[in-house]
């Protein structure tokens, strides 16, 4: 029989109310010996708590119970919603521990739910991600997650890859001379097919995984042309080091923004210039692998200069910046980090080349490098099933399978046991 574990599901440290969620066996007889009665099933009941030691209220409380099998996490749950003082918390966690409750480990309620088939692994990393948004898209992405809709198309590929490796090992086990390579060649079309989806949902610019861990945006130039500058107004704060010396932005400096609703990461990278000083170098060397792996870059360019030369392939837009001492080629967006001239603008040509990026269509996005792995080992298995030229259908076959247990890791179907404890410890205490 599993432990009963209890934690505080609200925020740490003062608040109007606290919630205690308890949840296993021993959470009904907690209940019990806390309030004198049980509350009716999924209703709240007001009622004093009372330590069952010598009687003392220790709060008024507003009570839930969720019996098992319906609660969260399958098991018996209560919830007592009380008030956030840090003593009452206090006094809670050492009545409970005394009732032979443990606290709970990060993530311990959401595990319980995973293992009693309630969510999926996707929807469990899904409740994590909720309870970290922190902009309009990342909560929006979170909740399509929690909803199921990245299992659905996890599992609606598995199904279809289930019934393709079905047949083909029909066709292996009773061999039919005559229509095996029919067989053969009607399951291999539909193993692309199948292998044309995942790769096209692999392919989707990293967008998920963009929402959630933010969209990187690198200032780039050269020293002086004040990068720096521009990541403080952009950003309306001191964060990165200003001075007139050339050089002196030696470490990458990122602040992360709130754009309209996306996370947006600003890299301040040091002035990109040839020098001796090895400390500055290393500067440099940071700065440009930072840029070169950026979804974006601002070009920053001051009067005087010509626009740098184009880079194919490169998401970037040319800034003049220190428009204010004078002008500068067609086609830069002058700004002025000094006066804060133009920077709406900026913030908006930002907020429209974030937007085409990241706001696409409904479809779930892979949104963390853990499924990303996945689906890649999935894609390049459906490859190698689909080798051309005679391959034994035994081989076939088994790269079919590979390419399925790599989809059920995501939703946490197969293999997994080992993946859990790290998972579920990214986790807050309480979820
Ligand atoms: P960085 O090396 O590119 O990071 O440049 P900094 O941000 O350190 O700025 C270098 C110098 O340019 C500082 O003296 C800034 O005050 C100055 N500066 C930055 N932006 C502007 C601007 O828009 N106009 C003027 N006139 N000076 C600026
Ligand atoms: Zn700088």
């Amino acid at each position: 029989m599993s432990e009963t574990i209890f934690a505080l599901a609200s925020g740490r440290g003062r608040a109007g109310v606290a919630v205690m969620r308890l949840s296993g066996p021993l959470a009904g007889s907690a209940l019990d010996r806390l309030c004198g009665v049980r509350p009716a099933a999924r209703m709240a009941r007001l009622a004093p708590l009372r330590d069952p030691e010598n009687g003392e209220v220790i709060d008024r409380a507003l009570v839930l119970w969720f019996p098992a099998p319906a609660s969260f996490t399958g098991e018996d749950v209560a919830e007592l919603h009380v008030h956030g003082g840090r003593a009452i918390v206090t006094r809670l966690t050492a009545v409970l521990t005394g009732l032979g409750l443990r606290p709970a480990g990060p993530g311990e309620f959401t595990r319980r739910a995973f293992e009693a088939g309630k969510l999926d692994l996707s929807q469990a990393e899904a409740i994590a991600d909720l309870v970290d948004a922190e902009t309009e898209a990342q909560r929006r992405q979170a909740l399509r997650q929690l909803d199921g809709a990245m299992g659905r198309l996890y599992e609606g590929w598995r199904d279809r890859l289930k019934v393709l490796l079905a047949r083909l090992e029909a066709l292996i086990d009773f061999p039919d001379e005559g229509l095996d390579d029919a067989i053969e060649g009607a399951v291999l079309e539909g193993a692309a097919v199948l292998r044309a989806e995942i790769a096209a949902h692999l392919a989707n610019g990293r967008r998920g995984e963009r929402l959630r861990d933010g969209f990187e945006i690198a200032i780039t130039g050269a020293p002086n042309v004040g990068k720096s500058s521009l990541l403080n107004r952009l950003s309306a704060s001191e964060v990165a080091i200003v001075s007139d010396i050339p050089g002196t932005t030696r470490d990458v400096i990122e602040v992360a923004l709130d754009l309209g609703g996306y996370r947006v990461l600003l890299i301040d990278t040091a002035g990109l210039r040839e020098t001796d000083d090895p400390i500055e170098r290393e500067g440099v060397r940071r700065a440009l692998a930072r840029a070169e792996g950026a979804d974006l870059r601002l070009q920053v360019i001051v009067p005087g200069d010509a626009p740098p030369p184009e880079s194919p392939g490169r998401e970037s837009i040319l800034v003049l910046n220190k428009c204010d001492l004078g002008a500068g080629p067609a086609g830069a967006l002058p700004v002025s980090a000094l006066s804060g001239q133009g920077i709406d603008g900026l913030l908006a040509a930002i907020a429209t080349r974030v937007a085409a990026r990241l706001d696409s269509a409904e479809a779930p996005a892979i949104t963390r490098a853990r499924h990303r792995l996945a689906v890649e080992e999935a894609v390049a298995s459906l490859d190698r099933a689909l080798l051309p030229g005679f391959l034994p259908a035994e081989l076939r076959a088994e790269d079919l399978r590979l390419a399925l247990r790599a989809l059920g890791r995501v939703v946490g179907a197969v293999d997994v046991e080992d993946l859990l404890d790290v998972i579920f410890f990214e986790f807050c205490i309480g979820k």
